[in-house]
C-alpha cells in the first residue's frame, strides 16, 4: 500500500498546503508514497517559527556542550535507524544499497564531527593596541535556507543541517520534489533528540514555488544550496540583491588524468568508479578521462573489459554496482547527449542504449556508456550530463593536457593517476578545481573541506571550520581606562 507522508512544518507533523503528488521509485516506477507540496505561505510559517524559536532561551541560551549532545543524539538516531533510512533513500532514488548505506554512515559522522566541533570551537581575545580588550566572537546567523538535489540526499542534508545546528541557526529545508523524505526522517529524528520546535522545517515541493519564496524571504540569513549552476546562478542573483551569503555546490565536468606510467589496473578502476558508480548522477562524477596516447589502447580495452563486467540492475541487490537512473525524463536527456556525441563525430565503444530484460523493463535503466574521438571543445565534453557517459581522450603534450582540463566552464574536482608525485603534484596545483584526487577517486571525508570554483560554485561545506559559514564573526572592545576618553577632555 502506498504510504501517505507528512512533514514537519513550525512544529507540527501535518500536510503542506500545495497540491498532493506522488514519488516514484526509479527502478519499477511503482509509486512509493504521497505528499503534498509546499506552498508560499509555509515557507513564510516556516520562517516566522524558525525566527522565533531560534530566539528562545531552549535553543539560543543552550551551552556548546548541550548543543554538542544534541548533535551526538542526532547521530546515534541515525545510527539506531540506519538500515531503513538506507531502504527509504533507495526508494526514492534508485540507488544501490551498498550506496545509501554509505551514505546513512556518512550522514552519522557528519553529526558527530560537527558535534566535536560546536563544543571545541573558540573565540579569540585579539591583540590589544590601547586600553580596552578587543575579542571576536561568533555569534549564529539566523534562519538559513537549506535547498538540495536528489542525488545524495542525506549526505548533502547532513552537511548542511549539522553545522547549522552546530552553530545555533535554525533550519528551513527545501529538499528536491522528487527525494524529500530524507529531510522529513532527518527532522524526525532531530526532534526525538531534542530540537526544540520550529527549530527545522521540511517543505517539499517544486524549486520554482517553495526554494524561490525560501530565497526571498527577508528573514532567511543565509542560503545553503546544493544542485545545479543554472538554478544556483539565480539563486545567487537574488542573494546579491540583498547581500545575503550562499554556499553553492553546484555541476562539474571533471577530469581523470591517466599518465604514461600509472598503474593501468588501479587506473581503469578509478575512472570505472569515478563515472559508473552512482550511474553517474554524481556532481563529482569523472566524466572526461585523458589517457597518455602511449598507454592508451591498453588503458581502453582493460576499460571496456571493465565495462562490461559491471552489474547493472535491481538497487536492492548487494550485488548491483549500478542502478537505475532517477527518472525516465532523466534518462532521456542522458540519450539526448549519446545522441549528441554521436552527432558531434563521436564513437560509442560502450552502451550507448537501454539494457534489455525483463528485470530492467519499468526502470529507468541505461547502460554504462563510453564514447571516443570527441574534441574536448564538443557539447559533450562541455556539458554536464549527470548521467553513465564517460568521453575518453588521448593526450601527450603535459602542457596541452592541463590546458584542455582547464577548459571547462566547471572547477568541481579531477583525478590523477601516476607513480610519479612530482609529476602528480605538478599538475594538481595547475588544475583549477577544488579537489584534486591522486591514485584514486570520489573519496570523503567530513574533516576535510568540499566545494568548487568557476562555475561549480562558491563556498566550502565540511572541515573543522565548515562550522563559522553560518556565523556572524562579531568584535567587542571593552574600555579598561578609568579615565574618561581623551578626546572629551
Ligand atoms: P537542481 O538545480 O535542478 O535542483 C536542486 C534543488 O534546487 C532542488 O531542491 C530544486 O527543487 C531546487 N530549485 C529548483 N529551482 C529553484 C529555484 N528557482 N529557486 C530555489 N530552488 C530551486 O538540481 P538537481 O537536478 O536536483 O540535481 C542535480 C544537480 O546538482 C547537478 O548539476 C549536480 O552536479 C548538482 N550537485 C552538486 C553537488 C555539489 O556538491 N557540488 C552535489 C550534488 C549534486
Amino acid at each position: 500500500m502506498t504510504e501517505h507522508i507528512k512533514t514537519l512544518i513550525a512544529g507540527a507533523w501535518r500536510d503542506a498546503s500545495g497540491p498532493q503528488y506522488a514519488t516514484e521509485y526509479p527502478a519499477d516506477g511503482s509509486t512509493v508514497a504521497t505528499l503534498h507540496a509546499a506552498t508560499a505561505a509555509d515557507v513564510d510559517e516556516a520562517v516566522q517559527a524558525a525566527e522565533r524559536a531560534r530566539l528562545q532561551p531552549a535553543w539560543a541560551d543552550l551551552k556548546p556542550h548541550e548543543r554538542a549532545g544534541m548533535l551526538y543524539r542526532i547521530a546515534a538516531g541515525i545510527r539506531d535507524r540506519a538500515e531503513a533510512l538506507a531502504q527509504l533513500q533507495r526508494l526514492d532514488n534508485g540507488k544501490p544499497i551498498n550506496e545509501t548505506r554509505a551514505l546513512v554512515a556518512s550522514a552519522a559522522g557528519t553529526f558527530q564531527f560537527f558535534a566535536a566541533a560546536c563544543e571545541t570551537m573558540e573565540d579569540t581575545i585579539t591583540p590589544s593596541r590601547g586600553d580596552y580588550v578587543s575579542m571576536s566572537v561568533h555569534e549564529p546567523l539566523g534562519v538559513v535556507g537549506a535547498i538540495t538535489p536528489w542525488n545524495s540526499p542525506i549526505a548533502s542534508e547532513a552537511q548542511k543541517l549539522a553545522p547549522a545546528l552546530a552553530a545555533g541557526c535554525a533550519v528551513v529545508f527545501k529538499p528536491a520534489e522528487i527525494t524529500p523524505r530524507m529531510a522529513i526522517e532527518l527532522a524526525r529524528i532531530a526532534q526525538q533528540a531534542g530540537v526544540p520546535d520550529g527549530i527545522i522545517s521540511v517543505l517539499p515541493g517544486k524549486g520554482s514555488v517553495v526554494g524561490d519564496a525560501l530565497v526571498r524571504h527577508p528573514l532567511i540569513r543565509r542560503i545553503a544550496f546544493t544542485g545545479g549552476t543554472a538554478v544556483g546562478l539565480g539563486i545567487a542573483r537574488l542573494a546579491a540583491e540583498r547581500l545575503m551569503p550562499t554556499s553553492l555546490e553546484l555541476g562539474g565536468k571533471s577530469p581523470t588524468i591517466v599518465c604514461a606510467d600509472a598503474d593501468l589496473d588501479h587506473a581503469v578502476a578509478g575512472v570505472l568508479f569515478g563515472i559508473f558508480s552512482s550511474s553517474g548522477e554524481s556532481c563529482i562524477a569523472g566524466s572526461r578521462a585523458f589517457v597518455h596516447a602511449s598507454v592508451y589502447e591498453a588503458f581502453k580495452e582493460r576499460l571496456l573489459a571493465g565495462v562490461k563486467a559491471l552489474r547493472v540492475g535491481d538497487p536492492a541487490s548487494e550485488r548491483t554496482q549500478m542502478g537505475p537512473l532517477v527518472s525516465h525524463a532523466h534518462r532521456e536527456s542522458v540519450e539526448r547527449y549519446v545522441q549528441l556525441g554521436v552527432d558531434e563525430g563521436g564513437k560509442v565503444l560502450a552502451g550507448g542504449k537501454r539494457p534489455i530484460g525483463d528485470e530492467y523493463g519499468r526502470g529507468s535503466y541505461y547502460l554504462p556508456t563510453v564514447i571516443e574521438g570527441l574534441p574536448n571543445q564538443a557539447r559533450m565534453c562541455q556539458e554536464e550530463i549527470f548521467g553513465p557517459v564517460l568521453a575518453l581522450l588521448p593526450w601527450s603534450d603535459e602542457s596541452d593536457l592541463i590546458a584542455q582540463c582547464n577548459d571547462s566552464m566547471y572547477g568541481l574536482a579531477s583525478g590523477i593517476w601516476t607513480r610519479d608525485y612530482k609529476t602528480a603534484w605538478r599538475i594538481g596545483a595547475a588544475l583549477q578545481t577544488g579537489t584534486v584526487w591522486v591514485n584514486t577517486y570520489k573519496l570523503f571525508s567530513v574533516s576535510t573541506p568540499f566545494g568548487g570554483v568557476k562555475m561549480s560554485g562558491t563556498g566550502r561545506e565540511k572541515g573543522r571550520l565548515g562550522i563559522l559559514e553560518y556565523t556572524n564573526q562579531k568584535s567587542y572592545y571593552w574600555g579598561t581606562n578609568a579615565a574618561p576618553l581623551p578626546w572629551s577632555r
